[in-house]
C-alpha cells in the first residue's frame, strides 16, 4: 500500500513522547513568537518566554490572542518573519474594519498541505482518486487549502470553486468525481440540481467521500448528505488564523475531529472564567500554533464552542478528538431569557423528511421578543393547498419550543426561496432594534 500521508509514527506516538515533541515545539514556536513586534509587548512586558515553559501545561502562564489583537496590528504585527520570506497571504473576511491577516512563508505552506493531505488519507482518500473542490477561492484557505493537498496527496485535482451547480455535476460526471469538498449548507441545493436534471447521484455519479466543514452543522445535516448522495461525509475543522483547513479532522471512524497535535496545541476553557475545563466538559476552544514559522500564534481564541472527546479512537491515532462545534460564542442568540444555538433549531427541522436543507432565523422586537423560523420545504411539496402544512408548523413549533423552550412563529417557504449565499450559510437574520 502507497502510505505517504499515513505518517503513523507521528500519527500514533505515545502520548508522553507526543506531549515531549510539544514542548520542543512549543518553545520553539515562543521564541519565534518573540521576534514579533505584538508579542514583544504582549509577552515581553510579562518576562514571559520559553523559558517559563517546563511543561506544556505551563502554556497557561502566558496570555491569550484574541481576533482583535490580529486585527489591530493589520497586516504584519504578528510577524516574526521578513515580508520578503513570505510568499501567500489570506485573510478572514472582515465585513467590519480590517480582517485578520495570516502570512505563509515556504515551511508554513508546505507544513499546511502535509496536514491536508494527512487529514484526507485518513478518511481513506487516495491518490488514485479524483477530486473536485467545490470551495471559494481566493482569500478564503477552503480553495487553496484544500487545493494543495489534495495535489500532495496526489489525487487529479479540479478546482471548480463554489457555485454554477450545473458545471459541478457536468465535471462530476466527466471526470469521475470520486471524492468532494464543500461547504454543508451548498450540498442540498446541488442535490436538488441533481435532481431537476433527471440524475440520482448514486447511480450517476461516482462520489464516495465528501469533506464538510468551514461553517456549524449537525449530525442530522451529514446524515442527510449521506443519504442524498450516497458517500460518507467527513468533518473537517480549520481557520485563517491557524493556516486554514487541515487543522482537525474525522478519521474513517468518523467519530470526531482529531486535532493534529504535532502542530497545534489544543485547549478547552470556560469563557467565563478563562480557567481550563476537563477533557469532556464543553467549552471554548484555545489553539497555539506548533509549526509556524511566519507567524506563531499563541493561545488563540477561537470562540468556537466544543469539547475533547475522552477515550481512544478505533483508528490507534493518538491525537485528541474534539466534538462536533455546537456553535461560536458569538452565535449565540438570547430570546426571552433564553440562551439559543441556531444548530440546535437545524437539528429538530433536519428530523423532518418535508424540510429541506435552507432555514433562516428572524428575529425581531417590534412585539415583544419575536422570533420566526423560515424553513424552505422540499421541492416537491407545495406551499399551497398543502393539507397537512398547519400541522406540520404546529409539530416543529411543538419541538422546538421542547429544545430551545421558546415558540417561535414557523414560516415554510417554497423550495429555493430563501437569500442563498456563495461559501458560508448566514442563518440568523438579527432585526432587533436595541
Ligand atoms: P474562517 O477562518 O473564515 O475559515 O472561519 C473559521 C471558523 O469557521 C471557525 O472558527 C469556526 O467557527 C467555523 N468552522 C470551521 N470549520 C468548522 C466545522 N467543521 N464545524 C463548525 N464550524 C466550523
Ligand atoms: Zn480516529
Amino acid at each position: 500500500m502507497d502510505s505517504r500521508y499515513w505518517q503513523e509514527e507521528l500519527e500514533t506516538m505515545p502520548r508522553k513522547n507526543l506531549e515531549a515533541l510539544q514542548l520542543e515545539k512549543l518553545k520553539a514556536s515562543v521564541t519565534r513568537a518573540l521576534k514579533s513586534p505584538f508579542y514583544k509587548e504582549h509577552f515581553g512586558s510579562q518576562g514571559l518566554s520559553a523559558d517559563s515553559l517546563q511543561s506544556v501545561d505551563d502554556i497557561q502562564k502566558f496570555p491569550f490572542t484574541c481576533k482583535d489583537d490580529l486585527r489591530d496590528n493589520w497586516p504584519f504585527g504578528l510577524m516574526s518573519a521578513s515580508v520578503d520570506d513570505c510568499v501567500r497571504m489570506h485573510c478572514t473576511s472582515g465585513t467590519t474594519g480590517n480582517p485578520a491577516a495570516v502570512l505563509y512563508n515556504r515551511h508554513d505552506l508546505d507544513s499546511w498541505a502535509n496536514l491536508v493531505a494527512r487529514s484526507m488519507w485518513s478518511t481513506g482518500a487516495r491518490p488514485n482518486d479524483i477530486f473536485q473542490n467545490m470551495s471559494g477561492y481566493g482569500l478564503f484557505t477552503g480553495g487553496l487549502g484544500f487545493q494543495n493537498g489534495a495535489e500532495k496527496l496526489g489525487m487529479l485535482t479540479i478546482p471548480a470553486a463554489a457555485g454554477n451547480s450545473k458545471r459541478q455535476i457536468y465535471l462530476m460526471q466527466a471526470f469521475g468525481t470520486t471524492v468532494a469538498h464543500s461547504v454543508p449548507s451548498y450540498l442540498g441545493r446541488l442535490f436538488a440540481v441533481f435532481q431537476e436534471m433527471g440524475l440520482d447521484p448514486h447511480k450517476d455519479t461516482k462520489l464516495k467521500r465528501f469533506f464538510i466543514g468551514a461553517e456549524p452543522h449537525s449530525e442530522e445535516t451529514r446524515l442527510r448528505i449521506q443519504e442524498m448522495f450516497g458517500v460518507k461525509a467527513y468533518n473537517s475543522f480549520g481557520m485563517t488564523e491557524m493556516n486554514g483547513p487541515g487543522v482537525a479532522f474525522e478519521c474513517e471512524y468518523q467519530t470526531g475531529m482529531h486535532v493534529w497535535e504535532d502542530c497545534y496545541l489544543i485547549e478547552i476553557i470556560d469563557p467565563d472564567t478563562l480557567q481550563r475545563v476537563p477533557d469532556g466538559e464543553w467549552g471554548e476552544m484555545v489553539l497555539t500554533t506548533l509549526d509556524r514559522e511566519a507567524m506563531p500564534i499563541i493561545r488563540y481564541r477561537t470562540h468556537d464552542l466544543t469539547r475533547i472527546i475522552p477515550g481512544e479512537c478505533a483508528c490507534a491515532r493518538t491525537h485528541k478528538r474534539f466534538d462536533r462545534i455546537k456553535g461560536r460564542t458569538d452565535d449565540m442568540f438570547i430570546v426571552k431569557g433564553c440562551n439559543i444555538f441556531p444548530i440546535q433549531i437545524e437539528r429538530v427541522l433536519m428530523n423532518f423528511p418535508e424540510i429541506g436543507t435552507d432555514y433562516l432565523i428572524e428575529l425581531t422586537n417590534e412585539q415583544g421578543d419575536d422570533m420566526t423560523v423560515k424553513a424552505e420545504l422540499k421541492p416537491d411539496l407545495f406551499t399551497d393547498n398543502y393539507p397537512e402544512l398547519e400541522s406540520l408548523k404546529r409539530k416543529i413549533a411543538g419541538i422546538l419550543r421542547d429544545t430551545i423552550l421558546v415558540t417561535p412563529k414557523i414560516q415554510l417557504v417554497p423550495h429555493g426561496s430563501l437569500p442563498k449565499t456563495e461559501g458560508k450559510a448566514k442563518r440568523v437574520l438579527d432585526l432587533r432594534k436595541q
